[in-house]
């Protein structure tokens, strides 16, 4: 495979996303890449959106069509972005066409509570947090991603390993 895709990384928070992103992006750094990390984007060009139903599609909808325009530039782009609804893949797949390649990492909330890496589900519970996807909004389990990556029981390396045999051996 020669020409560059948009790897879009999504799940649960704590599934991994920003993790497996980031070495990813150093796997292939040899190429142009660019990391599009909803946490870094609604501090910046998103912070005007919240986390309604609304809120949430316009955040994904603009990190695709700038993930469209890093590819029109020839870089990778790999984004880690919850995206919990299928309407928003499916736009995905409508702005970014056969550059969109997309990678559920597949982790059971009980293991992203236990991870908890930013202390979000400890707020959950205490109440300080609401619309939180998994909680009081939904994630809807994907039909039709080209990969489905499990992280229980393995290491990054491995993880990673994955994703890299998957898109140089498909014909995508
Ligand atoms: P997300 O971006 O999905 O919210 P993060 O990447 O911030 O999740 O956090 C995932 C946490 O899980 C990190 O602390 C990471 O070290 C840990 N972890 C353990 N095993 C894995 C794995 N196989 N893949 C990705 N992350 C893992």
């Amino acid at each position: 495979m020669t020409k560059k895709k948009c790897l879009w990384l999504f799940g649960l928070s704590g599934a991994g996303k920003t993790t497996l992103a980031n070495a990813l992006a150093d796997k292939l750094s040899t190429n142009k890449v660019k990391i599009l990390d909803g946490d870094i984007l609604r501090k910046g060009i998103n912070n005007n959106l919240g986390f309604s139903n609304e809120d949430r599609f316009e955040n994904v909808r603009r990190t695709a069509e700038i993930a469209k325009l890093f590819i029109e530039e020839g870089y990778w782009v790999v984004v880690a972005l919850i995206t919990p609804f299928e309407v928003m893949r499916q736009n995905n797949r409508k702005i970014l066409g056969e550059d969109y390649i997309e990678i559920f990492i597949d982790t059971p909330i009980a293991l992203c509570e236990q991870r908890d890496p930013k202390g979000l589900y400890a707020k959950v519970s205490q109440r300080k947090i609401t619309n939180f996807t998994g909680f009081d909004s939904p994630f809807e389990i994907p039909q039709s991603p080209n990969l489905i990556l499990k992280t229980v029981d393995r290491t990054i390396e491995e993880c990673v390993k994955e994703i890299i045999v998957f898109i140089f051996s498909e014909k995508l």
